[in-house]
């Protein structure tokens, strides 16, 4: 019989915190409550999964880099009577899009709520446990084609491959390079069928051909995104300027 005096140092050694700092408190409940020996392992085991849950939330949250505060909580779906809430929620609570590696492209004019409403989608993602990275899509371009002139292009596909859910934020913002193909091809066939991309773009797929160096390739990147892929279109007043609107009327009306 191992004596109760080494508990903490065995929690220790097993990496078990929350059980380490809750086992004491709990067993005074268990007591007080008459808990069968196998309820209080249960209620310690799932303070420790809750704990886990929550740290890794905030790892891949602060992994993420979304922009912070844009959830679902913050998104005001009667101010974008275009959008279906309906149909973002089922996307936000059931993400077997991510898990069967399909896309999402959301287009519509500057200002009407494209990236807030990734960000929130890639929240969420995250509380579904999954890994999700936000990008400028310029940025990340620029990134890839770093790693392709270093020759470590194959590299960093394979280390986003581990991530399902890329958000590429503005495509249309993407000039087409002199290079023959291009990186973000490559992104885009590399994932394809494989792991999930939310993209946003101000432009429809008929004008994407300033993106990618020729039709074809254009042709291609279009047909491996719409393969597997759910379709938004945001057709509403710009947020942005209503708001801006909104507010320089209320400083008028302060200082007059
Ligand atoms: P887009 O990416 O389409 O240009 P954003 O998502 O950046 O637009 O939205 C512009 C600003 O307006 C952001 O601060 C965003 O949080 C806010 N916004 C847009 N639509 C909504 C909405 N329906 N509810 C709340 N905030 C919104
Ligand atoms: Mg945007």
């Amino acid at each position: 019989m191992h004596s109760i005096e080494s508990l903490p140092l065995v929690l220790k050694q097993l990496n078990l915190p929350s059980i380490q700092l809750l086992w004491e408190e709990k067993q005074h409940a268990a007591l007080q409550n008459n808990w069968a020996y196998g309820q209080y392992l249960n209620v310690l085991c799932n303070e420790e999964l809750a704990a886990r849950f929550q740290k890794r939330v905030q790892r891949y949250t602060k992994e993420s880099k979304l922009p912070p505060g844009k959830t679902l909580a913050t998104f005001d779906f009667k101010a974008a009577p275009s959008i279906n809430p309906l149909q973002i929620n089922a996307l936000a609570d059931h993400p077997d899009w991510i898990k069967n590696a399909e896309n999402l492209v959301i287009f519509g004019p500057s200002g009407v709520g494209k990236t807030h409403l990734a960000a929130a989608l890639g929240y969420r993602a995250i509380e579904h446990g999954m890994r999700v990275m936000f990008s400028s899509t310029t940025e990340l371009v620029q990134k890839l084609e770093l790693a392709k002139s270093q020759f470590k292009l194959p590299y960093i596909l394979n280390r986003l491959s581990r991530i399902p859910l890329l958000i590429l934020d503005d495509i249309g913002y993407v000039q087409k390079s002199s290079q023959e193909t291009s990186v973000l091809f490559e992104l885009i066939a590399h994932r394809y069928e494989n792991t999930s991309m939310i993209i946003t773009a101000n432009q429809p797929f008929s004008e994407w051909n300033t993106i990618f160096p020729d039709d074809m390739m254009t042709v291609a990147a279009v047909d491996r995104i719409v393969h597997h892929a759910n379709i938004i279109k945001i057709d509403d007043k710009s947020y942005r300027r209503a708001h801006a609107s909104k507010k320089q009327q209320s400083l008028t009306q302060a200082t007059t």
